[in-house]
């Protein structure tokens, strides 16, 4: 039985939430196909790798650590990821829906002639008939996604060419440590056997790194403003109670497009998803592209002057009325009764 093979994608020695994510995804799968879980990693200089995949349930971990594969550079990493793939034969192969994932994924997809589904939000095993010829597939992994703008979600199967590929957004799949590491078997890759001199090519002279101001992704409560908040000056009482609850500002698509906040805050299927313990949906309709990137929230408020607003099907708490007038008593409230 072919494995599952997880790219394990590391900036600096450091791995890349969304490469435990899918490991924690990946454990899930093999265990249904019953097959070993794989983690591949590329880089170099990469301390401890074993123990970190094996916390989150990676069976192996083929480890390629040389100077030529940090910082990442598409054809290095396309040859080594190729290399093993062909040798190893994976069924099924994750990567983050990173910059890079969305670079190297697609990269070895053609290599190989496998197919590739983007911006997965769901993988699951199933079995399939294909409608034209009758014939019966078992246990294929269904690549489910959000298709047409968000207007339908489409299952999408690959019966005839391996590996099965998928990216996956960060924070879209739990992250979930094994209450038993696994002590994974370490595989050594020769970087030389697949890395020619051709794939150096391209030398990187320089890198700047940006420290992204607003991260969204790991707040544990998110307070979010739509449309309905109205305007720009509106939002600053959207941070206050934020601020009050350790949390930060997300916002609708449709809030960034009128300029009331900043891209990096948008929630949803061109925007952050996110899974914090409270989300507050202020003056936020809850259109599907919206609530793709916050279902997973463990509680959901939402305030909004239309009883029948979609997004109070996503609640657990609805709040009718206007989030002009609801935020500032929640401010007020939580200052008197907060020490
Ligand atoms: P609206 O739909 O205009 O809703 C405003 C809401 O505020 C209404 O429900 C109204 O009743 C309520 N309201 C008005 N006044 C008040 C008040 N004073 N107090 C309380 N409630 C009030 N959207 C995203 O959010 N994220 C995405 O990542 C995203 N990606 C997209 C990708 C594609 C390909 C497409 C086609 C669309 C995408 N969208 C996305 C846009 C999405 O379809 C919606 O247009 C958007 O989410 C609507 O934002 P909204 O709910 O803030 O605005």
């Amino acid at each position: 039985m072919n494995n599952v093979f997880v790219y394990i994608e590391t900036e600096g020695g450091k791995v890349a939430d969304v490469s435990l994510e899918l490991l924690t995804k990946g454990r899930e799968l093999a265990d249904r196909l019953g097959c070993k879980l794989e983690a591949l990693a590329l880089g170099h200089e990469l301390k401890e790798m074993d123990k970190i995949v094996g916390r989150y349930g990676a069976d192996t971990l083929w480890l390629a650590d040389d100077a030529e594969l940090a910082p990442y550079r598409t054809l290095p990493h396309t040859a080594v990821v190729c290399g093993i793939f062909e040798e190893e034969k994976p069924q099924i192969a994750l990567f983050g829906a990173t910059p890079v994932g969305r670079d190297l994924a697609p990269r070895v997809s053609s290599t190989l002639r496998s197919g590739l589904t983007a911006d997965c939000t769901s993988l699951v095993i199933g079995d399939h008939t294909d409608a034209k010829s009758g014939r019966s597939y078992e246990n294929l992994l269904y690549q489910i996604r959000p298709a047409f703008g968000g207007n339908i979600i489409a299952t999408i199967v690959n019966p005839d060419h391996r590996p099965q590929m998928a990216t996956v957004r960060e924070g879209v799949m739990r992250k979930e440590e094994l209450k038993e590491p696994k002590h994974p078997e370490v595989k050594r890759v020769d970087v030389a056997k697949f890395v020619k001199e051709s794939d150096l090519v391209v030398k990187i002279i320089d890198r700047h790194i940006e420290e992204r101001g607003i991260d969204i992704k790991n707040a544990p409560v998110i307070v979010a403003g739509g449309y309905g908040m109205g305007s720009k000056e509106n939002f600053a009482m959207l941070h206050e109670l934020a601020d009050l609850l350790g949390g930060e500002v997300g916002a609708s698509r449709a809030a960034v497009d009128a300029g009331f906040t900043d891209h990096a805050r948008q929630v949803g299927q061109t925007g952050v998803t996110v899974r914090p313990k409270l989300y507050i949906a202020c003056g936020i309709s809850g259109q599907i592209q919206h609530t793709a990137g916050m279902d997973q929230a463990s509680i959901v408020i939402a305030i909004n002057t239309d009883p029948e607003a979609p997004i109070n099907k996503f609640a657990d708490y609805v709040i009718t009325g206007s989030a002009l007038e609801v935020v500032p008593k929640m401010i007020k409230f939580y200052k008197q009764n907060s020490k």
